[in-house]
């Protein structure tokens, strides 16, 4: 599951067009995981981590 770290979090929107199934704006208009997110959206949430210019979030295992 993923989680995005607040206080390294710019708000870029990167993560949440990567995959949209996974990420989207909080009301402070930072990026958070969405809950119950299934396996299935495990690799673009990766791809989605991987080109977050702040390294903001962060994949623990369930
Ligand atoms: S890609 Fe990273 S910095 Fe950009 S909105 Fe998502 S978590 Fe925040």
């Amino acid at each position: 599951m993923f989680f995005v770290e607040k206080d390294k979090c710019i708000g870029c929107g990167s993560c949440v067009n990567i995959a949209p199934e996974v990420f989207e704006f909080d009301s402070d208009n930072l990026a958070k995981a969405k809950e119950n997110v299934g396996d299935e959206f495990k690799d673009i949430g990766m791809e989605a981590l991987e080109n977050c210019p702040t390294n903001a979030i962060v994949y623990k295992k369930e």
